[in-house]
C-alpha cells in the first residue's frame, strides 16, 4: 500500500508539474560570451534581487548595466551606486512585463523578451537565462524560423511543430540551469513576436503537439524547400521514423528555394571524386553525368558509390537532390531544393496555406499517420 501511494504522489507530482510548468527557461546569447550586458525596462515595472540583501527596483527608461567582475556580476542603475555580488534575479512585477538586453561584443543587437530574466557568471562569460511564458516563447522561435510565410494557417503549422520541439526536447540541457538555449542547437530565439497574426496563430493552437500513434512526440523536422519530394529519414540520418517518409510534393517546385545551380572546373570534380576513391581518368568528362528524376541516396560512376548527404556535406551544397552534367571543361550541378528534405517542407507549407488548406491537413500531408493533440495527452516525456 505504501509503494503505492509513493506511486500515487509520484503521478500526481508529475501531473501537478505539467500543468504549472507554462514556462521555459531559454539560455540567451549562448553561442555568444558576453562579458557585459546593458537591460531596460520596455513594459511594467521590475525587482531586481542581487541575493546579498539588495532588492531595487528598476522602472522604464533606467537601464542596469550587468559586468562579469571578478568571477561575480558587478551591478550598476543609472543615477545609482553599483553592486556586487554571486547572482541575480530580475522579476516582472505586473504580469505583462517585458524588458530589452544588449550584449556587449560583437553585436550591439538590442534584443526584447518578456518575462524574467537570470544571471550568474559562468567559466569567463555571463549567462542569461530567461524564464518566458511558453507560447510566447513559441511565437518567438516561429518569428525567427518560420520564413517569409505570412499566413495564419502556415504560422499554426510551424507553432505546433515549434512546440513539439520543444517540449521533445525539454531535456536536452538539464545538466545546465536552463531547458533550451536560443540558437540552432536547440530552435533560434531571438525575443518575442510583436507579429499580431503570429501571436493569435500561436495562442489558438495553445498546447496542441504532434503525436505519433503510440503517443509520443514526434520528430517535428522540417527544411526550406524538398524540390518536390521530400526525403525519408532513415536515408538522412539512418534512423528511420514512420511519420518521416517521402513525399511528392506539387506545392514548392516555383517557390523561390526549389531549384539552384553549381558549377566546377572538369578538374576540381574529378580531384574531390578521387579523393572518395574514383581511380579512373576523364577522356570523357560525360561518365559524370548522374540523374535524380526522383530522390536517390548515391552518386554512381561506374561501379563507385558515394553518399549524396557525403557531398552535400563536403561542398556544402543547399541539398542532396541533383544531377550531374558535363559542359565543355565544366561540371555543372542542376539542384531542386533547399535544406536537408526530412519533414514539413516550409515553402510548400506557405504554398499550401495560400491555398486554403488548414493547420490540420499540411502537417497531414508531410507527417505520415500522426496525431495533432494537447500536450496532456503525451505519454511520458524523456
Ligand atoms: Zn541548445
Ligand atoms: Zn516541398
Amino acid at each position: 500500500m505504501k509503494g503505492r501511494l509513493k506511486i500515487l504522489f509520484i503521478f500526481l507530482l508529475a501531473v501537478f508539474c505539467t500543468i504549472s510548468s507554462a514556462q521555459v527557461k531559454i539560455r540567451l546569447f549562448a553561442n555568444q560570451a558576453p562579458e557585459s550586458a546593458v537591460l531596460s525596462v520596455t513594459e511594467g515595472t521590475y525587482e531586481l534581487n542581487l541575493f546579498n540583501g539588495e532588492i531595487l527596483s528598476v522602472f522604464k527608461n533606467e537601464p542596469v548595466i550587468i559586468t562579469r567582475y571578478n568571477g561575480k556580476l558587478a551591478v550598476k542603475k543609472r543615477n545609482s551606486k553599483g553592486f556586487v555580488c554571486d547572482s541575480l534575479i530580475l522579476k516582472g512585477k505586473t504580469g505583462n512585463d517585458s524588458f530589452s538586453l544588449m550584449m556587449n561584443g560583437e553585436s550591439h543587437l538590442r534584443q526584447n523578451y518578456s518575462g524574467d530574466l537570470q544571471c550568474l557568471p559562468d567559466l569567463g562569460t555571463l549567462v542569461f537565462i530567461n524564464i518566458s511564458d511558453v507560447e510566447k516563447y513559441i511565437s518567438g522561435v516561429v518569428m525567427a524560423e518560420g520564413g517569409a510565410g505570412k499566413n495564419l494557417e502556415y504560422f499554426k503549422t510551424q507553432a505546433i511543430i515549434a512546440r513539439t520541439y520543444m517540449y521533445k526536447y525539454f531535456d536536452k540541457h538539464s545538466s545546465d540551469k536552463y531547458n533550451v538555449c536560443d540558437n540552432t542547437h536547440c530552435q533560434a530565439y531571438n525575443g518575442f513576436s510583436t507579429d499580431t497574426l503570429l501571436n493569435k496563430a500561436t495562442l489558438e493552437t495553445r498546447g496542441l503537439v504532434i503525436l505519433d500513434k503510440d503517443s509520443s512526440l514526434i520528430i517535428s523536422a522540417f527544411h526550406s524547400n524538398c524540390g518536390g519530394e521530400t526525403s525519408s529519414s532513415d536515408d538522412v540520418w539512418l534512423s528511420g521514423q514512420p511519420y518521416l517518409k517521402s513525399v511528392v510534393d506539387p506545392y514548392c517546385i516555383t517557390s523561390r528555394n526549389a531549384t539552384w545551380r553549381k558549377s566546377y572546373p572538369v578538374n576540381e570534380w574529378l580531384s574531390y571524386i578521387r579523393k572518395s576513391g574514383y581511380k579512373g581518368n576523364i577522356e570523357n568528362p560525360s561518365i559524370f553525368n548522374f540523374h535524380q528524376d526522383s530522390r536517390l541516396t548515391d552518386y554512381k560512376i561506374g561501379s563507385l558509390k558515394i553518399p549524396l548527404r557525403t557531398i552535400r556535406e563536403d561542398l556544402n551544397l543547399r541539398s542532396t537532390f541533383f544531377s550531374v552534367f558535363a559542359v565543355g571543361d565544366s561540371i555543372i550541378l542542376k539542384g531542386r531544393g533547399y535544406g536537408h528534405g526530412v519533414g514539413l517542407c516550409q515553402e510548400g507549407a506557405m504554398e499550401m496555406a495560400a491555398r486554403g488548406f488548414n493547420y490540420k491537413q499540411i502537417i497531414d500531408f508531410y507527417y505520415f499517420g500522426v496525431l495533432i493533440s494537447d500536450i496532456k495527452n503525451a505519454v511520458a516525456l524523456p
